[in-house]
């Protein structure tokens, strides 16, 4: 591997970018050529948060003496050649800046051996200006030492933090790499002390647990795709296991980390209806595709890249979990915080106590399930009382259906996650004629709400599952559409505007967005600078912070250049809204609002698919069952 100059086209080609931000940057550059250099050990100490000294050494191919030199000039690489190669880059590195960057602002030492030489050579380089190269002693392989980083910069010196805060950022960037890269040794240090350990390792899973913990990699799920050339697969955290943030998002592309918003977007549109709001799915994800299927050539650092075909990336994304999350049992584990459980623990003694629960509960429940011609009390029952029914905390918003009648008082409705509604036909029981049911409600079932996530009703003909969430969030984005049509949303006015700083971007999507916003309940005021005051926002939503709605609808609107008009961008905020609404996964039903959810499961059926296509109820025939239990 000898190292050549680039043509000055090629170098006009290469955008040219700060490549040297903080310590933490000249640890990805460091590491990442140690990596291109075929190293199979690197370690990485830091003194002073890498301010004032850090040192990566490998044992990858060394550097030739005569190449010293060139290793720190600018655009000298010995990985690419001709601007085609731009475009089906294979290592880590390209740009041959990186090393000639650091040395402009720091003092380096690099000390090489490779193979075919039986001693090592070391230049030096402070300022930009290189020492002569001097014979060393080293094993194959390079040890490259940064001094007193931007000691000529005072300027980017000072907006360094602290060294505790840059060594955060070291260890991030670390584990990027190390993450991405299990087969690799890795060590950490920090002023001496050990950080971390990495033993090269076969699985994935162990790399996982070392930077996360053992809890979490033992609750992660295999994912795998393929679709043409473009292979997808990793890990991602079972939905009990989130984070308020994304950080946890770890994608890489052909072993480089990557940040991409579509994609982390169909990461959380996967998870939908399983994690609470504000919650981030925990993913660790690995993309393979031709190089030439993507260009890394957009940001100086390559965190982000440009996908020739991004929409199909973002649909075997989303596929590939959904498809998995329906053939896994999810529901044993599901928990609507954080709270670590005992490891190995839970499992058998939780699912235990829930299947004994369920037994004794059935057992119970059984007794009371009227035979339908024969009970007395077999009275109907639409359930649904108009005033707030669920617990203040979790307040359900079914009650601002809009439905037409009141319901009739029952005290009689003891029985969680039961109902025994009357036979079909019958009305609800309204306190008079005019409060009746706007639309036919279809055949009264008998229903159970199980694991807190699905309804199980009985139809004429077999079963039918319904996904609580998906159903509730249909019947919302309903009401709401209808709402939003005929101009009449409701808003909770807040007594005292709520100030909202935003960003730039967002304020301004925000202002320019204004009448929609208010067609939807969300009333804003411009208040000088990115700050908005909230005057009102949607009563659906008014269990939830305005601040956060509002951002949430904001989040939508910037990524308004993904869909074609106006109509779908309304179209996607009511689903936001409906969604934020709707209960989850996990949420404990009142008989009431199982009765009230199941009336209006004509909105739903096993033909309907959400927009990506997640199945919101899956219907078992009769026939089907029978045939299953080889009855017929
Ligand atoms: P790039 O990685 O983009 O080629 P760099 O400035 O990071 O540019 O490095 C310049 C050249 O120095 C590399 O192309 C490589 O040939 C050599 N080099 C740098 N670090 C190492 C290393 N740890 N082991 C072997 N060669 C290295
Ligand atoms: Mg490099």
């Amino acid at each position: 591997m000898r190292i050549h100059r680039l043509p000055q086209s090629l170098v006009n080609k290469i955008a040219a970018g700060e490549v040297i931000e903080r310590p933490a940057s000249a640890v990805k550059e460091l590491v990442e050529n140690a990596v291109d250099a075929g190293a199979s050990r690197i370690h990485v100490a830091a003194g002073g948060g890498g301010i004032e000294m850090l040192r990566v050494s490998d044992n990858g191919c060394g550097i030739d003496p005569d190449d010293l030199e060139l290793a720190l000039a600018c655009h000298a690489t010995s990985k690419i050649e001709s601007a085609d190669d731009l475009f089906r880059v294979g290592t880590m590195g390209f740009r041959g800046e990186a090393l000639a960057s650091i040395a402009e602002v720091s003092r380096v030492t690099i000390r090489s051996r490779t193979a075919a030489r039986t001693d090592g050579a070391q230049i030096e380089a402070t300022g930009g200006k290189l020492s002569a190269v001097a014979p060393c002693g080293h094993a194959v392989g390079t040890t490259i030492e940064v001094h007193n980083l931007f000691y000529n910069m005072p300027v980017r010196r000072k907006a360094l933090r602290s060294a505790q805060t840059e060594f955060g950022h070291i260890k991030e960037a670390f584990t990027r790499i190390a993450l991405a890269l299990p087969s690799l040794g890795f060590t950490l240090s920090h002023n001496d002390r050990p950080v971390l350990e990495l033993a090269p390792a076969d699985d994935w899973r162990e790399r996982i647990a070392l930077f996360f913990g053992r809890e979490l990699a033992d609750n992660l799920i295999w994912v795998a795709s393929d679709e043409g050339d473009v292979h997808m697969s990793g890990y991602v955290a079972h939905p009990s296991y989130s984070r308020a943030n994304s950080r946890l998002q770890y994608l890489f592309l052909n072993g480089r980390f990557i940040r991409d918003r579509s994609l982390q977007h169909a990461l959380g549109e996967a998870y939908r209806g399983l994690l609470l709001t504000g919650r981030y799915p925990i993913g660790f994800l690995n993309l393979a595709m031709p190089p030439e299927a993507v260009d890394v050539n957009v940001h100086p650092t390559k965190i982000e890249v440009r996908f020739h075909d991004a929409s199909r990336h973002y649909s075997q994304l989303l596929a590939m979990l959904r498809t998995k999350f329906l053939s896994t049992d999810l529901h044993a584990r599901v928990r609507s915080d954080d709270a670590v459980a005992p490891p190995g623990a839970i499992d058998e003694e939780h699912a235990a106590r829930l299947r004994r629960e369920l037994v004794d509960w059935a057992k119970g429940e059984m007794a009371h399930w009227p035979d339908a011609a024969a009970a007395p009390d077999a009275s109907p029952r639409c359930g649904l009382a108009w005033t707030e029914t669920a617990e203040p905390s979790r307040p359900l918003t079914l009650t601002r259906l809009g439905r037409a009648w009141r319901a009739a008082e029952h005290e009689d409705e003891d029985v969680p996650g039961l109902d025994d509604a009357g036979s079909p036909g019958d009305q609800p029981a309204g306190d008079s004629p005019g409060n009746v049911a706007p639309w036919p409600a279809p055949a009264p079932a008998r229903a159970m709400q199980v694991h807190n996530r699905y309804l199980v009703a009985e139809t004429d003909d077999g079963v039918m599952i319904i996904d609580q969430h998906a159903l509730h969030e249909r019947i919302l984005y309903e009401h709401l559409r209808g709402r939003v049509l005929a101009d009449q949303v409701e808003t909770q006015s807040l007594l005292v505007p709520e100030p909202v700083d935003l960003a730039p971007a967002e304020a301004a999507a925000a202002l320019e967005h204004r009448p929609m916003l208010a067609k939807l309940g969300m009333r804003i005021e411009p208040f000088g600078g990115d700050t908005i005051l909230i005057a009102g926002y949607p009563a659906m939503l008014a269990n939830m912070n305005p601040a956060e709605v509002l951002r949430a609808l904001l989040d939508r609107l910037l990524e308004e250049g993904r869909m074609p008009d106006r109509a779908a961008v309304l179209d996607d905020l009511l689903h936001t809204i409906a969604c934020k609404a709707a209960v989850k996964a996990g949420d404990r039903l009142a008989p009431e609002e199982i009765t009230a959810l199941l009336e209006q499961r004509h909105l739903i059926n096993d033909a309907h698919h959400c927009p990506h296509g997640r199945p919101t109820a899956l219907v078992f025939s009769r026939e089907e069952l029978d045939k299953q239990f080889k009855r017929m």
